[in-house]
């Protein structure tokens, strides 16, 4: 009865663990995804960050990175296919209108 309760107990912990687990693991991709390394000493910076935690030497911030080819191909497409309807519904209504 006892093992059975602290088994219970047990596995409450190890869930709660794995979610923090998760959620740390996930805060360190996101992190890890505006990481650079330092160009003086290597460590690891965030990418925009003016000054070195380590060695205190000025960065470069990389800031946004400019949109890649495939991004604007998409957001042209994208807004050539809404300015198509757009005049396609203004032509269809000038000319229902129009009699
Ligand atoms: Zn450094």
């Amino acid at each position: 009865m006892l093992a059975k309760r602290t088994q219970t107990w047990y596995n409450r912990i190890m869930k709660k663990t794995t979610v923090y687990e998760d959620a740390k693991k996930k805060k360190a991709q996101r992190l890890d995804r505006h990481t650079v390394a330092c160009p003086y000493c290597g460590t690891p910076v965030l990418d925009h960050m003016t000054q070195c935690p380590h060695c205190k030497k000025e960065l470069t911030p990389a800031g946004y990175q400019p949109l890649s080819d495939q991004k604007i191909k998409k957001i042209r497409i994208v807004t050539y296919s809404i300015g198509a309807v757009v005049t396609v519904a203004i032509i269809v209504l000038l000319i229902v209108f129009r009699k």
